[in-house]
């Protein structure tokens, strides 16, 4: 079963729990306002078999026994099939396996690699339909579809929401996140608020391609600090 890759990092320390072997998918069916990998949108990754990536990732095994591999991307959902061959080895070794994704694909193939993983870092990255439609392309009902079979099928999720200031910044955003969420209380591990960052304009300078939030300053941690303190109250009430 081949599959289109972006890149691979052997030792990642944030894409899910302990040290990890993140794995990027190339092609993602969004097109975020802040996306850090536009890299990933085209279609063009290096093509592998998944026995070859596998292979690749088991070389760090001794290192990453303790954490595991995540699936990333561009959007891993796109190439479920593959990375549900894929996840058929490495489970096999006994690794832990997360997804990284926006939840925007449906599907057979879907549902059978959502059933192999393990826990699911699943980005909620706008409240509202029309924001999510507007900012990224892509629809809010299909991430909480996808937040609603993680939960019925028990799989761990850490949720993710990038903080942009004028975008996601504010109070109402925080207490909408809350009550979106508070459903599926019973399967999430942790919520983390990421803030923006502009580090990857270079990449948009090299792709030809204008970043649409280039205006926009990046966020402070104080700013993170004070939203995720409202999220953790928020989150007591709503449940
Ligand atoms: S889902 Fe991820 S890779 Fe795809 S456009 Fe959004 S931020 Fe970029």
């Amino acid at each position: 079963m081949k599959g289109r890759i972006s890149a691979i990092q052997s030792l990642g320390t944030v894409d899910g729990p302990g040290l990890r072997t993140v794995i990027f998918a190339a092609h993602c069916p969004l097109r975020c306002a802040y996306c850090h990998n536009p890299e990933t949108w085209a279609e063009n990754g290096e093509e592998y078999e998944a026995e070859d990536i596998a292979k690749k990732v088991l070389r760090f095994k001794p290192y990453i026994r303790n954490g595991g591999v995540t699936f990333s991307g561009g959007e891993p959902l796109v190439q479920a099939k593959f990375f549900s061959s894929l996840a058929d080895i490495l489970k096999s070794e006994g690794l832990h396996i997360a997804l990284d994704t926006s939840g925007n694909v449906a599907g057979e193939d879907v549902d059978e690699l959502t059933e192999k993983i393990d826990m699911a870092l699943l980005d909620i990255k706008f409240t509202t339909e029309e924001e999510y439609r507007t900012y990224t392309g892509g629809s809010l009902r299909k991430t909480l579809d996808y937040l609603g079979k993680l939960h019925a099928l028990g799989k761990r999720v850490w949720i993710r929401q990038v903080i942009a200031q004028g975008l996601t910044d504010s109070e109402e955003n925080i207490t909408r996140l809350a009550r979106l969420i508070a459903p599926f209380e019973s399967v999430i591990d942790r919520v983390e608020l990421l803030p923006f960052r502009k580090l990857c304009l270079e990449k948009y300078e090299q792709l030809g391609i204008p970043f649409p939030l280039a205006a926009v300053p990046e966020t402070d941690e104080a700013t993170i600090a004070r939203l995720s303190a409202l999220l953790a109250q928020e989150r007591s009430k709503a449940v």
